[in-house]
């Protein structure tokens, strides 16, 4: 099928049955354009409009991101996961503060350079909001193209990529790049999705060889299965009667930024610490419970610790502080925090 005839039957269906009035797809600046992208990332539309919407009328420019503190940021992402994507972004937002005077770059090879941007989200975030002609390759464009061209192999291999990426340019109008970007993402998210694809719907039926091969549901390819590793972990609830002792960690590694409660290897270590400090209380084992990250698994037994002191009594170190239940301050939690805060009461 020649490339011309691939793209304007996308855009053609996208005239009729794409989306047009998404919350960034209106008003578009590369700002906004960025800030979407990078939320839907491994997001689902539905779940990233409410976040979307709260994250730009708390920072409706980048410079009111790049001035915001840390905590702020975190706090209108928690829920969101993946927080990476949200350092990452503030970060970005003061370089553009500081080497582009508050203005989103529009050369592709500066947009790439900024941190969490990988070639696909600069394409996207050029093209969507600029018009600019470049290609891109997010996960509802790849499951698009490895059906219809029968791609074999993970993409996540290098060399089944740099296929994708070839065909993925060969097809990208010059002209109407937008349409036909935003219109191969639909495409992914709707009827070319994941489980149950609607083929009698697709515009590129006739072409598709999946479709032909009656082989839709083996593209595209599945990552090799490896056996996810188990770590376990003890974390430690302390809670003096509103109060709840949380700690912020540092900018790198899990939870990076996010207030967690404070972790320990095994159940001797947690009551040596416990009998070096002055508090008394009550130590109870709560249910365990699993929470799963992209290489592996962390088993989690919580102890709630009911302290018989008011917590104005306690010394603090570093980066710790006194939740207050009653009345959350605005800094951004864990999810396994937000689940275990959900799973004690108010005393
Ligand atoms: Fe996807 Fe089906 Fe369209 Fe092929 S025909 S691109 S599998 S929706």
């Amino acid at each position: 099928m020649p490339n011309e005839h691939f793209s304007q039957q996308i855009i053609e269906w996208y005239h009729v049955h794409g989306r047009k009035t998404l919350p960034w797809q209106l008003d578009k600046t590369p700002y906004r354009v960025w800030v979407s992208e990078i939320m839907l990332q491994q997001t689902q539309v539905a779940t990233v409009i409410d976040y979307y919407q709260r994250f730009m009328a708390k920072f409706p420019t980048n410079s009111d991101l790049a001035n915001a503190p840390d905590d702020e940021v975190m706090h209108l992402w928690t829920g969101l996961g993946y927080y990476a994507r949200a350092r990452n972004l503030h970060k970005t937002a003061k370089i553009i503060r500081d080497q582009y005077d508050g203005q989103f770059p529009v050369e592709f090879e500066q947009v790439l350079d900024l941190p969490g941007i990988g070639r696909s989200t600069a394409g996207a975030v050029l093209s969507l909001s600029l018009g600019q002609p470049h290609a891109i390759l997010d996960g509802n464009v790849k499951r698009v193209l490895t059906r219809h061209f029968a791609i074999e192999g993970w993409y996540g291999v290098s060399k089944v990529e740099k296929r994708l990426w070839k065909i993925s340019e060969e097809l990208t109008p010059n002209k109407d790049t937008t349409l036909y970007n935003q219109a191969m993402m639909d495409l992914g998210a709707s009827h070319c999705s994941r489980s149950k694809p609607q083929c009698d719907l697709c515009p590129v039926q006739k072409s598709c060889i999946a479709f032909a091969q009656d082989r839709t549901k083996e593209f595209p390819n599945s990552k090799p299965k490896k056996v996810t590793p188990v770590r376990n972990t003890l974390m430690l609830i302390m809670q003096s009667q509103t109060q709840v002792h949380l700690i912020k960690r540092p900018n790198q590694g899990i939870w990076g930024g996010l207030h967690c409660f404070p972790e320990f290897d095994d159940k001797k270590s947690l009551n040596d610490w416990l009998d070096q400090q002055s508090f008394g209380g009550v130590l109870k084992e709560m249910p365990a419970l699993r929470h799963t990250f992209s290489h592996y698994h962390l088993d989690i037994t919580p102890y709630h610790l009911t302290l018989v002191q008011s917590c104005d009594q306690l010394v603090m170190e570093g980066n710790a502080i006194w939740y207050n239940l009653a009345n959350p301050p605005q800094v951004g939690l864990a999810s396994v925090t937000q689940a275990l805060l959900n799973d004690i009461t108010l005393d």
